[in-house]
């Protein structure tokens, strides 16, 4: 039997509980269950005038952000139209049927203000990777580190010829935060090479073709994961060049040690992290194992010998060579022995006697154009050989599968939180993206990782 025809009739009255209607299994709720704002309000105390209209509420704002992050909703407009229709977002925002929603130009005023300058974005980052610390999820120990090309929001065909400069009508907030990153390491430092191209919309950005394809304005995400359970322990954004990436992993390194008292005993990341300096750095100074291929052009591809057929020797600081020669930083008899330091590229030379060459039979296998060998060492070469000798254990591989677990996480970052272009320009809106993108990956993580406490 066919039934009665429906028709909306609207009760005089109604008796409605939003928490009734948001599914238990929502991830919105696993969400909430870690969101603590507590601390946003007397951060951002300083940043409000006690005169005048009462603001918008910042943690209202601050919700609605991380939903969209959460829920991959880039623009900030239609994050204003879902959470004035969608239920179980406005529970999460705390809103109730009859509350307005912000408009949604309220958030780049706050954006570009007082939430930048309190540094917020990166005190909920914090907070929330603290509660995956006291959840247990940190291990702390070993740590991957990788970097993902990001384009910038910027019209990728319309860039300047460096060599012309930045046109005089760019706006001062664009020129601003470009100038305040060139003697950044992570920025404008990182690297003398002039880029082919300049972005008159954001400058900072950088003119890439890292990626294989053509080339395009990019920044780079750089990310520092807990390898236990794949949680985000630093976020970082540079450009998209190795000594940029390499460095962002120094600083992020440092700022975990500083913040949360914890230095990996591993670090396991792609040839990118794998240069002299960079393994110097980790053995020597910070005492962490690195899981990272050598960046090394030592091998010889002409048929001669290689470094590699050469065996060093520590307590000479010398090598010799497959004729049993020696090759030496100094020839003559000091009689107080000098130790070579390396020269500004970080290198100490080694070479063998001219008459020993002249009188070898490899000589044609070895150096056959010059009088005599020579051999380069780096400074830091004792780190390179650790590095070296990590790679032939089994520990190694097992690394080299986890580095997947980062990779997982940029795939992650540009499918579902929907950060696969850059919508904010310069690089204080690529700190603001890139943490808050990070934020809400290790709350996704933190919703699906801890279960629910049943009731007593
Ligand atoms: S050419 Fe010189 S350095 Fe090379 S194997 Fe012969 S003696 Fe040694």
């Amino acid at each position: 039997m066919m039934g009665s025809r429906q028709v909306a009739q609207g009760a005089l009255f109604y008796e409605f509980s939003i928490e009734a209607f948001v599914p238990q299994d929502h991830l919105m709720r696993g969400i909430d269950r870690f969101l603590d704002l507590t601390d946003v309000r007397p951060l951002l105390a300083p940043f409000y005038s006690s005169h005048g209209r009462p603001s918008i509420d910042p943690e209202l704002m601050i919700r609605m952000l991380l939903l969209g992050y959460c829920m991959g909703i880039r623009s900030e407009r239609r994050l204003c139209e879902e959470v004035h229709v969608n239920l179980a977002y406005r529970w999460f925002c705390r809103l109730d049927l009859a509350d307005a929603v912000p408009d949604h130009s309220t958030f780049s005023k706050n954006r570009h203000g007082r939430f930048r300058e309190s540094g917020l974005f990166r005190h909920l980052f914090e907070t929330v990777l603290q509660r995956c610390i006291d959840e247990g999820l940190v291990g702390g120990h070993s740590f991957g580190v990788d970097a993902s090309l990001i384009p910038a929001n910027a019209n990728q065909t319309r860039g300047i010829e460096s060599k012309e400069g930045l046109p005089p009508e760019l706006s001062a907030r664009v020129i601003d935060e470009y100038l305040e990153t060139l003697d950044d390491a992570a920025f404008g430092a990182s690297t003398k090479v002039i880029p082919k191209y300049i972005s008159p919309a954001d400058p900072a950005a950088r003119w890439t073709g890292a990626d294989g394809g053509a080339a395009f304005f990019a920044y780079s995400t750089n990310y520092m994961v807990d390898l236990d359970n794949a949680v985000i322990v630093d976020v970082e954004p540079s450009v998209p060049i190795r000594t940029a990436e390499a460095f962002a992993a120094r600083r992020m390194i440092d700022r975990i040690t500083d913040r949360f008292d914890m230095t990996p005993d591993k670090l396991v990341g792609d040839t990118g992290y794998g240069s002299a300096e960079m393994l110097g750095w980790l053995v020597e100074e910070r005492g962490i194992a690195p899981h990272i291929p050598v960046w090394d052009k030592s091998k010889r591809t002409d048929g001669t010998f290689s470094r590699e057929d050469f065996i060093y020797d520590t307590a000479t600081d010398s090598y010799t060579c497959p004729s049993g020669k020696r090759l030496q930083t100094y020839r003559r008899n000091f009689s107080k022995p000098r130790k070579a330091n390396g020269g500004k590229d970080g290198f100490i030379r080694y070479r063998a006697s001219k008459h020993d060459c002249d009188a070898c039979p490899l000589k044609p296998q070895c150096c056959p154009k010059d009088n005599g060998r020579r051999l380069m060492r780096s400074v830091h070469e004792a780190s390179r050989d650790v590095a070296r000798d990590i790679r032939k254990t089994d520990a190694y591989v097992t690394s080299f599968i986890q580095r997947r677990k980062v990779e997982m996480l940029f795939a992650h970052l540009k499918r579902y939180i929907g950060i696969a272009t850059m919508r904010l320009r310069g690089p204080k809106g690529a700190y603001e993206q890139f943490q808050l993108a990070a934020t809400a990956q290790n709350l996704r993580k933190l919703a699906k990782l801890v279960p629910e406490a049943s009731p007593a």
